[in-house]
């Protein structure tokens, strides 16, 4: 099958170099990189490429607009009001932004306009009313004294965030941060760097002071690893691999202890009774795995699936499969566009191949399509079992691994076996088995009867090696303060 895609761009693209200070500027040493148009492999444009001593200036910029005070001290109100700007801008500017998405990422033009963007939208709003609420306690403690706490900015932030939600996760760093009266200094990725930067101008538009936001595309083993070990950056806050996730933690310990929050990989197991609504459970599941291109932190990518509904299940998951949409991700019925990169092609092949190798009976799928840009077939595996790499392994693609198991206390003990504990899904119409899941498997997000709901208000991160801290929500906020305690002898 050939993929018809266009070489044209939908769009004009402006932004292109680093915001500091409010500037567009070019990197010290004047280099740039490549972004990628995914679905055709060409290349979309050249971006400024920061390094080491950009992440230096970018660092001077936002202490001394946290120094100067004109952010963290502004009225709180008036911090937020800022912030529902930006929401506004983004809204108004929400088709073109999606188009952007798709073009440097890959992503159907359906998810990027349908998913990311109201999603990105809903989160820079749910922190805007966060900005006048941020409040501590006053303490009861012995003797004549009054004591209460304050929530203040922690400081000059550091934010590296991936590519697989690239306008999304900006949001889910910039938003809570910047509401507690932080400074900050983001390197998107080098694959995904375009929404990053055309909502700095954006944050520019919407007046805010200048060295607040400063936005620094690079390598992360250049520019994210200098942010890792800024001695002035007084957190880290990282979305990425478990792998990375530990160098980012050994840098903060070599450097200056900054706080720092981990959002990292997983190998979500996603478990179907057999007295779940079918057709619900293998849409369920279908979407689990496959949404974003099986790009997913939380991709439910262990199917565990009950004996008595295996053969049913499986049958109906494959020819699923089969009608997946596949194509050009400007195609409104395009359900599937490519990956994001050549060497995440590769590796999704290669996971294929060891599937294959490793006994495990591949039902549909299996190979790349068409001769341009990064496609990949869904693909089904069965009869997967727990030791086969396909099934320990983060694969990052479109690729289904289904697992039979028999009881409830079994498949709690091989949901847990895993380094990993970001998300768990499970299907049933029984509350106690919904419960037993619920409560014993060990991950920071379970959802029942559902995948993928995700919420501004509610928090999301993971247990084990998926993560250190939590974004969003009440507790993604406490995540930017440090907490005083103030006590006055009366
Ligand atoms: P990655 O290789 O870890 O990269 C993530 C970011 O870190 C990129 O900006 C990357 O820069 C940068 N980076 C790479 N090496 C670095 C280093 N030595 N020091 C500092 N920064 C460095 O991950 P990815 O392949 O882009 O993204 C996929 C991974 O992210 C998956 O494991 C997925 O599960 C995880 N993820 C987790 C969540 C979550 O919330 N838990 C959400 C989304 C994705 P460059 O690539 O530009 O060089
Ligand atoms: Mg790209």
């Amino acid at each position: 099958m050939a993929i018809t895609t266009t070489s044209k761009l939908p769009i004009q693209i402006n932004a292109t170099q680093l915001l500091i200070n409010n500037e567009w500027v070019d990197s010290t040493s004047g280099g740039t990189f490549a972004t990628i148009n995914p679905a055709t492999g060409e290349v979309i444009c050249q971006v400024a490429e920061a390094d080491a001593a950009d992440v230096e200036r970018a660092v001077k910029a936002a202490r001394t607009a946290f120094n100067r005070g004109e952010w963290s001290t502004m009225l709180p109100s008036e911090r937020g009001k800022l912030l529902y700007k930006l929401a506004d801008l983004i809204e108004a500017h929400a088709d073109e932004l999606a188009q952007l998405e798709t073009l440097d990422n890959g992503k159907p033009l359906k998810d990027s306009s349908q998913i990311d963007l109201p999603l990105t939208i809903a989160c820079y709003r749910y922190y805007a009313g966060w900005a006048d609420k941020i409040q501590g306690k006053t303490i009861p403690i012995d003797g004549s004294f009054f004591s209460y706490t304050r929530h203040e900015p922690i400081g000059v932030i550091g934010q590296i965030i991936p590519w697989n939600f690239p306008i999304l996760l900006q949001a889910w760093k910039l938003a809570p941060a910047l509401a507690a009266g932080n400074t900050v200094v983001l390197k998107p990725s080098t694959h995904t760097p375009l929404t990053a930067l055309r909502v700095g101008e954006l944050i520019v538009e919407a007046g805010f002071p200048p060295g607040v936001v400063n936005l620094v595309p690079g390598y992360g083993s250049t520019a994210g690893i200098a942010i890792a070990r800024h001695g002035d950056i007084d957190k880290v806050a990282f979305t990425g691999s478990t792998e990375v996730g530990h160098l980012i933690m050994e840098a903060t310990t070599q450097s200056n202890l900054k706080r720092v929050t981990l959002e990292l990989g997983g190998k979500s197991p996603n478990i179907i009774f057999a007295d779940a609504d079918m057709n619900a459970a293998i849409e369920g599941a279908h979407f689990a795995l496959f949404f974003n291109q099986g790009q997913c932190c939380t991709a439910g990518s262990r199917l565990f699936v009950e004996e008595k509904c295996y053969d049913e299940f499986v049958a109906k998951s494959v020819e699923r499969a089969r009608r997946r949409i596949v194509g050009n991700p400007f195609d409104p019925k395009t359900e599937q566009g490519p990956q994001v990169s050549q060497a995440q092609l590769d590796k999704v092949m290669r996971y294929i191949e060891s599937g294959m190798r490793e006994g495990a009976t591949l039902l549909c799928g299996g190979h790349t399509i068409g001769a341009r840009g990064f496609f990949i077939q869904p693909t089904v595996f069965a009869n997967v079992q727990d030791q086969m790499k396909i099934a320990q392994e983060e694969i990052f693609g479109p690729v289904m691994s289904i697992l039979k198991f028999k009881d409830l206390d079994e498949v709690i003990k091989r949901a847990n076996a895993t380094m990993y504990g970001l998300a768990a899904g499970v299907w049933t119409r029984d509350i106690s088995k919904a419960m037993a899941i619920a409560n014993n498997v060990r991950a920071g997000t379970i959802w029942v009867n559902c995948y993928d709901a995700l919420a501004p208000a509610a928090p999301f991160g993971g247990f084990k090696q998926s993560g250190i801290g939590r974004e969003l929500g009440e507790y993604g906020l406490k995540e930017y303060t440090e907490v005083k305690t103030v006590t006055i002898k009366l």
